[in-house]
């Protein structure tokens, strides 16, 4: 028989239960930036975790910058071994979302070049500098300009849906200074118009975590994520039917060091 699901309201900043949750789980859902690593570093004990949760994790994200791959290679050169197919990212999430909704239309995406180009291999109609098209969508591009700025605009202001990657303002990067982050860029957009009714992918919506859990067979009960954002992380938890661990400064431990037994 199995033990009784500890579900949403578990007392996880207890830590025998949260040792508990993360020792029965079938799946820990672990959240990238503020988690696992700050920029390019890796967290103290981030690998010690891993190994703790072995072949029971996925990493969460609202990166929108990366596809799986281009993470999976960024984290093995910081030392951290985690293969593609255990990182759901909520920017390569949307794209997922665009080629399985989109049938027809066209799609002016600002995003990194190795998203675009997963994208366009997942069959998405990109349009670049277009007139008019169905659809907006947003991630994190660190090349984006003020032109891009004013395309969105304009395309929106003529009647384009708007879908974004994810709502987080920041995230922390190196040594912990927070960067902007896509949500920024929606709430530029929805200050210059209002009444826009954007679609939001991302944690704490909780798609990827129902996508995350159907990939790996899991079952919310008796799954937890594990995260630094009580708004995203723990609220997507919420959402999703799974109790959340937080770390971190908004969190109930300094860091995923603290869980590691
Ligand atoms: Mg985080």
């Amino acid at each position: 028989m199995h033990p009784q699901p500890a579900g949403t309201n578990a007392d996880t900043s207890d830590p025998d239960t949260a040792a508990a949750l993360l020792r029965e789980a079938e799946l820990v859902l672990i959240d990238l930036d503020g988690c696992l690593a700050f920029g390019e570093a890796p967290a103290p004990s981030a690998a010690a975790f891993l190994r703790m949760v072995e072949d029971r994790f996925v990493v969460l994200s609202n990166n929108s910058t990366d596809t799986p791959e281009s993470l999976s290679d960024r984290l093995g050169r910081a030392g951290l071994t985690v293969e593609p197919r255990r990182i759901m990212l909520a920017g390569a999430l949307m794209v997922d979302e665009l080629a399985a909704t989109h049938g027809d239309g066209t799609v002016a995406l600002f995003a990194a070049p190795q998203l675009k180009e997963y994208a366009r291999a997942s069959g998405v109609t990109l349009v670049e500098a277009a007139a008019s098209t169905d659809t907006v969508a947003v991630a994190r591009d660190l090349s984006l300009t003020f032109e891009d700025l004013n395309t969105m605009l304009r395309l929106l202001h003529g009647g384009a849906n708007l879908i974004v990657s994810n709502p987080d303002l920041t995230h922390p990067g190196n040594n912990r200074v927070p960067v902007v982050e896509t949500g920024a860029l929606l709430a530029l957009l929805e200050a210059c118009l209002p009444g826009l009714h954007p679609r939001i992918v991302g944690k704490p919506d909780p798609l990827m975590f129902l996508r995350a859990l159907q990939r790996f067979g899991a079952t919310p009960a008796r799954s937890v994520m594990v995260g630094d954002n009580p708004a995203t992380d723990g609220l997507g938890a919420r959402c999703a039917g799974m109790p959340a661990i937080l770390v971190g400064p908004n969190g109930s431990y300094a860091g995923v060091g603290d869980l590691v037994r």
